[in-house]
């Protein structure tokens, strides 16, 4: 009998296409931060930072060409530098109960 396994589980490959979509804060050290990209106007789209786990939040206009891991470099350049203008907001959890005070 011809059994054949696909070995497609053993296929170890890391194709550079695949970015990350979450990164580590530099404030708090947890890989929780998600970078968030609108749509570009004039070429420039606004992006959002923001931790999930610390509630880090920054806003910051860059380049249309920049992606999540670009917008990531410049935000963490301008924390490091001080030049970054940052907040910090209540981290939405995501949980599906909800509480009624
Ligand atoms: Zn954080």
């Amino acid at each position: 009998m011809g059994r054949r396994r696909k070995k497609r589980k053993l296929v170890a490959r890391r194709p550079r296409k695949t970015i990350p979509s979450v990164f580590q804060c530099p404030n708090c050290g947890k890989i929780a931060i998600t970078v968030e990209l609108n749509k570009p106007t004039n070429g420039v789209k606004h992006a959002i930072v923001r931790c999930g786990n610390c509630g880090l939040y920054a806003e910051m206009d860059v380049p249309e060409i920049f992606q999540n891991v670009d917008v990531y470099g410049r935000f963490l350049d301008g924390f490091y530098s001080g030049t970054l203008e940052y907040d910090f907001i209540t981290p939405v959890k995501e949980e599906k109960t909800e509480e009624l005070a």
